[in-house]
């Protein structure tokens, strides 16, 4: 038991070192093609999500289809692995905690369940900016 939770802290840590705090690129990031993505239309894209208040990288998010980005399905956040690894380890509403920046920790978005039954951070308008990545 402790040896599994002490793995998963040394997980954690190398992934910070790898990922965030020496900024450097992760690996390519193969867009999913999924039943959700079809429903869509096929289309799909990469996005970079900014916060609004201090211009801190929020995440790596696949926009499926045409329209505004109102929120972030779990199933869709490629990175960082803090937020992609949310689709594996959470698996109801109430273990979701808010969408926060973690540099100044303005709250970006909060819980919620799509008609779909995905999970997803409902985005608070004028809080996050968004850039096209690929
Ligand atoms: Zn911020």
């Amino acid at each position: 038991m402790t040896s599994y939770y002490l793995i998963y802290a040394i997980m954690t840590m190398l992934e910070g070192i790898l990922f965030e705090d020496c900024g450097m690129e992760p690996p390519n990031f193969k867009l999913k093609n999924d039943k959700y993505r079809k429903a869509r239309g096929g289309e799909a894209h990469l996005l970079d999500i900014y916060c609004v208040q201090c211009n801190g990288h929020l995440m790596k998010y696949q926009k499926d289809g045409k329209g505004q980005l109102m929120r972030c399905y779990l199933n869709r956040i490629f990175h960082p692995p803090a937020l992609e690894r949310l689709q594996y380890t959470i698996a109801y509403l109430k273990q979701m905690s808010n969408l926060v920046c973690l540099s100044c920790s303005t709250v970006i978005g909060t819980p919620m369940v799509y008609d779909d039954g995905r999970l997803a951070f409902r985005l608070r308008k004028g809080f996050y900016s968004k850039k096209r990545a690929d």
